[in-house]
């Protein structure tokens, strides 16, 4: 059994194709710059030499599919030799409204669905449609599945996922939270109750997942709770270049103090902000760690102020399940940086965290990071969305 897991934003696309005889990765690489001057595709196939940024044609992203296609046959760089071995398609998908709490095998209607929340995702569920709509007409055959990136969280409940707003905005346009990173907060949240040896039926996990965007869940026996992004991936964490939580009296404040519309602010907080806005640094925790070493404050400020932010959302989803059992951390930054893992912890004292230093220096490994006597076990667990693509598609067909 193939699967080819495809990941297409705005203008690019990621794909691997996974052999789930034993999970390996067959292939994996980026389409880039899709639409644009210069589109160019990296291809990386297991075990023989690939290409990186081949300059090729690209106007849309059927045109990138058929070119994933072509590298995934070639006879030189390829790893398959018929299309026919490539037994379905997994489609991340950015947003499933309220309609989807699993990932669903493509059909009219949820190509539908897809097409109404394009308001909600309007950078990612067009194009993550037109990936779907390229795949269904270069291999008919082949079946599609969908995998939401707001389903896990679906079993939010009324008090967690509602914004105190007049409801009939709610009713009229279905704003909500919604939450994002579902894929990987189910993946890292089961790993973890696996890994630890928790009974799933009584268990309370904070996910940190910690990467350029950064989200917080809640999961009590298994089911999402609470998450920190909202009706987009801009509410929650301070994140890599998003603002997170704020006034929204802000976003008018800065409009008429800078003469800009509401539309130029948004962008503002979600691409000029975050670390990268606080340091003038950059948003990579590499660059921000190396420029705090020597002496910057405000890239020391954007550190401090991005594990503050989530100690608070710790704090409050420990609250909201009157306990937890266990942190995970995942994720670029999660999985990586020990530094920002111990300032996170040192926090957490109160709800008798303890952690093993030596064991939070291993990077990039699952793990665990908490001292044998500590209250709440801590652990780094690797995420990988697109085996958990792969296994929620392999598991619909
Ligand atoms: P992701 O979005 O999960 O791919 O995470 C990307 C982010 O992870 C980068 O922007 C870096 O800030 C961070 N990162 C990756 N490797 C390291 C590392 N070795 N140490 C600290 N941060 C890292």
């Amino acid at each position: 059994m193939k699967i080819l897991v495809l990941n297409c934003g705005s203008s690019s696309l990621k794909y691997q194709l996974i052999d789930m005889e034993n999970e390996s990765v067959l292939a994996k690489g980026i389409c880039e710059k899709i639409g644009m001057d210069g589109s160019m595709i990296s291809h990386n196939p297991s075990g023989k030499e690939g290409f990186k940024n081949r300059q090729e044609a690209m106007p849309d992203h059927k045109a990138a599919v058929k070119l994933v296609i072509d590298a995934l046959l070639d006879k030189e760089v390829g790893v398959i030799s018929d299309m026919k071995e490539i037994d379905a398609v997994g489609h991340r998908v950015l947003h499933g409204g309220k309609y989807y709490s699993e990932s669903i095998v493509v059909n009219e209607d949820v190509k539908r669905v897809i097409r109404e929340c394009f308001d909600l995702g309007p950078l990612h569920n067009p194009a993550n449609l037109i990936g779907i709509e390229a795949c269904e007409a270069l291999m008919p055959e082949t079946p599609q599945v969908a995998v939401f990136d707001t389903a896990f969280h679906q079993t939010m409940p009324q008090k967690a996922f509602m914004y105190a707003l007049p409801y009939e905005y709610y009713e009229k346009y279905a704003i909500r939270k919604y939450g994002f990173h579902g894929t990987s907060h189910r993946f890292v949240s089961a790993r973890t109750i696996d890994f630890l040896g928790l009974d799933k039926n009584n268990s309370k996990v904070i996910v940190c997942h910690l990467g350029n965007g950064a989200s917080l869940s809640a999961v009590q026996n298994g089911k999402c709770v609470d998450t920190s992004m909202g009706l987009t991936p801009l509410e929650g964490l301070v994140m890599g270049t998003r603002s997170g939580d704020l006034d929204p009296a802000v976003v008018q404040y800065i409009a008429n103090k800078e003469n800009r519309s509401v539309d130029d602010v948004l962008n503002i907080l979600n691409k000029k902000s975050g670390v990268l806005g606080i340091s003038g640094v950059s948003s990579d925790f590499r660059d921000l760690d190396a420029a705090a070493t020597s002496g910057n404050e405000r890239a020391k400020a954007a550190l401090d102020m991005f594990v503050y932010r989530i100690v608070k959302y710790i704090g409050s989803y420990a609250a909201a399940m009157n306990g937890v059992d266990a942190i995970a951390f995942t994720a670029g930054i999660g999985e990586n940086d020990s530094k920002v893992r111990a300032a996170i912890c040192s926090y957490l004292g109160y709800l008798g965290v303890k952690i093993d230093e030596e064991q939070n220096k291993l990077r990039g490994k699952e793990n665990v990071i908490s001292a044998p006597d500590s209250k709440v076990k801590v652990a780094v667990i690797p995420t990988n969305e697109e085996l958990a693509i792969a296994r929620e598609t392999l598991a619909l067909i």
